[in-house]
């Protein structure tokens, strides 16, 4: 393995003054899990990493914003998010989601913005987060940027994002009792990566569905809308045959 640099920013602006908008070989390190796989296979041969581990602690915080909404600082662990009673309470289908993420050894490092900011159309949050609505939060040297979760990823390990941009924040909005759910079907263990993943998150109006989100992750290059099959669960009552 070639030698690289890596820093240690204390704040999450020293950790962007390190990137380089110009050079894919300097890298932001959440967890490192997929860096780390990525240069092993030497498909990623970095000159410099900057770990976001000692930035500022707001940016790992779970909490609830004043419209009832999720706040996720981008730098959360899946396992904090995991075992959060805000979120199990609040978001069953998040933490329902993240028990079949990978192992509990990938969990407890990896990140919420690391695994969004990876792109790989093979896992299960970035369905999920579609189809709850959420958005992101990206900081770069400009100041901050929001956007749909949905809009991020852009095809195969391809984002929005620039390379001196970083996840800052997730905001899921209230899952308020709708109805929601995610398959994951996968080849062989149940945490396996996915083969792939289906998320639908229902707005009920009385017993018929009023809006549907249906998003399917995986099969495709990105998390693609399913379209058709919300206008067809549009106003429909919600039964076998449905
Ligand atoms: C054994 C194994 C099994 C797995 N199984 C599953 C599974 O079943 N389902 C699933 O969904 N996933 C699975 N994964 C993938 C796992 O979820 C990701 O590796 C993890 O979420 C990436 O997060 P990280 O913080 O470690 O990212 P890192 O490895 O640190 O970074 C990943 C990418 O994001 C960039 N980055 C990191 N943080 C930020 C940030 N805040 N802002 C912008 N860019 C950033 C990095 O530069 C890099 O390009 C598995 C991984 C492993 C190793």
């Amino acid at each position: 393995m070639a030698p690289f640099e890596f820093a240690t920013p204390r704040s999450l602006q020293q950790a962007i003054a390190l990137l380089d908008p110009e050079d894919p070989d300097i890298r932001p390190v959440g967890g490192g899990t997929a860096i780390m796989l990525m240069m092993k296979a030497g498909v990623l041969r970095p000159t410099r990493l900057v770990s976001l581990q000692d930035v500022e602690p707001e940016h790992s915080r779970i909490s609830i914003g004043g419209n009832g909404e999720l706040q996720i600082g981008g730098l959360t662990r899946l396992a904090a998010l995991e075992h959060s009673q805000e979120v199990r309470e609040g978001w069953p289908l998040l933490a329902r989601t993240l028990r079949t993420l990978s192992n509990v050894r990938v969990r407890n490092v990896a990140t919420l913005g690391g695994n969004l900011a990876h792109a790989d159309p093979h896992m299960d949050m970035p369905p999920v987060l579609s189809a709850l609505g959420a958005s992101v939060t990206v900081t770069g040297p400009a100041g901050e940027r929001t956007l749909p979760v949905e809009e991020l990823a852009t095809g195969y390990y391809e984002t929005v994002l620039a390379r001196n941009e970083l996840i800052s924040k997730v905001t899921v909005p209230a899952q308020a009792g709708r109805p929601a759910a995610y398959m994951k079907v996968t080849t062989r263990a149940s945490h396996d990566w996915p083969a792939l993943g289906v998320a639908v998150v229902l707005d009920m109006q009385g017993e018929r569905i009023g809006n549907a989100s249906v998003i399917v992750g995986a099969a495709t290059d990105r998390p693609t809308r399913l379209v058709d099959a919300e206008a067809i669960l549009r106003g429909a009552l919600p039964d076998a045959a449905t």
